[in-house]
């Protein structure tokens, strides 16, 4: 059985990933400022996700069907943050949601025998 997130992608689909500039590649971090755009003063976004219907540009494949992090390895730290549900034993409350937009029913336990 995969993994749930590689059937989803949801949250990539749902929220702006926003985060200090310092993860980018550009100051020395990870993440490749390339992929961003700028926020305000501290702060940058992944392409496609400051929207009103937000999508990473890094995400690829289709929403619900077959999705994966086009930078996985360099994902900034809201991506790491963000657990699947249940994963680890604990809700959470965003990737339920992000489920919920897009039509899924949110993670439960039995999703990760
Ligand atoms: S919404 Fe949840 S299940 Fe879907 S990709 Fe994000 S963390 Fe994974
Ligand atoms: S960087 Fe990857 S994990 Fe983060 S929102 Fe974009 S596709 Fe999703």
């Amino acid at each position: 059985m995969s993994h749930p997130c590689l059937r989803c992608g949801a949250c990539c689909a749902t929220y702006r990933v926003a985060f200090h500039w310092l993860e980018t590649d550009a100051a020395g971090g990870i993440t490749p400022a390339a992929l961003t755009e700028h926020l305000d003063s501290h702060r940058v976004a992944m392409h496609g996700t400051n929207a009103y219907e937000p999508r990473c540009k890094s995400l690829v494949g289709e929403v619900g069907v077959a999705a994966h992090c086009g930078i996985y390895a360099v994902r900034p730290s809201p991506c790491h943050d963000l657990k699947p549900a249940w994963e680890d034993g604990t809700p959470s409350p965003q990737c339920d949601k992000a489920r919920l937009r897009h039509g899924m029913p949110p993670l439960t336990p039995a999703d990760f025998p």
